[in-house]
């Protein structure tokens, strides 16, 4: 079920979406032609959906803000990490330290509280940021899986500007969708007839 409030993905899964939580996720900012932007993951209910459609978080998380600004952020990182693979260039050590950071980090230990009339208690970590924490690492190690598998050298970045997102490359087709395929050709067509007016 899809809220109202949730922007429609404005595309279908990019090739390899579907096999790869992390491309799926990086694919969650997606640039449009005309300078629109969309963002799945633009405010904490939305969030939350898309966490729970992933079987990342129950529905009633009550993600917040700042969860929401963490997970954007790791989307940057892993983002920065596909475009250095698909480049041959050295990963942004930032990048590397945030997806290890979430892959190594353990839940929160209960704390020993007191209360001035009961005594002494513990109190488990916010269930949210248990939750996050586990989304983060699982998404980050869909990122580490994916860059060191062979499938690696078929990541690809859309090549229909403006389009941002990646995918698994198939033979030749470096386009994430039917639309910006047809977007590539139809350029090339205008480009062709400028160039021969005639
Ligand atoms: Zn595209």
């Amino acid at each position: 079920m899809r809220h109202v409030s949730d922007p429609e993905p404005p595309l279908p899964p990019a090739p390899g979406a579907d096999d790869h939580l992390a491309l799926e996720f990086a694919n969650t900012a997606i640039a449009l032609p005309g300078g629109q932007y969309v963002d799945l993951l633009g405010s904490p209910a939305a969030v939350n959906r898309w966490l729970t459609a992933r079987n990342l978080a129950p529905e009633n998380a009550d993600v917040q803000e700042m969860c929401a600004t963490q997970l954007r952020a790791l989307r940057e990182h892993v983002r920065s990490l596909f475009a250095a693979r698909i480049a041959g260039a050295p990963a942004l050590p930032a990048a590397l330290d945030a997806v290890n950071d979430a892959l190594t980090r353990v839940p929160t230990a209960a704390l020993l509280r007191w209360d001035d009339k009961t005594g002494p208690y513990r109190a488990t970590p916010c269930p949210t940021n248990e939750i996050l924490e586990h989304a983060l690492a699982t998404i980050s190690a869909s990122a580490a899986d994916l860059l060191t598998s062979a499938e690696a050298e078929t990541l690809t970045a859309c090549e229909s500007t403006p389009c941002n997102r990646y995918l698994i490359r198939h033979g030749r087709r470096h386009w994430c969708s039917t639309r910006c395929g047809d977007r590539v050709r139809a350029a090339r067509a205008y480009a062709r007839r400028t160039a021969n007016p005639s």
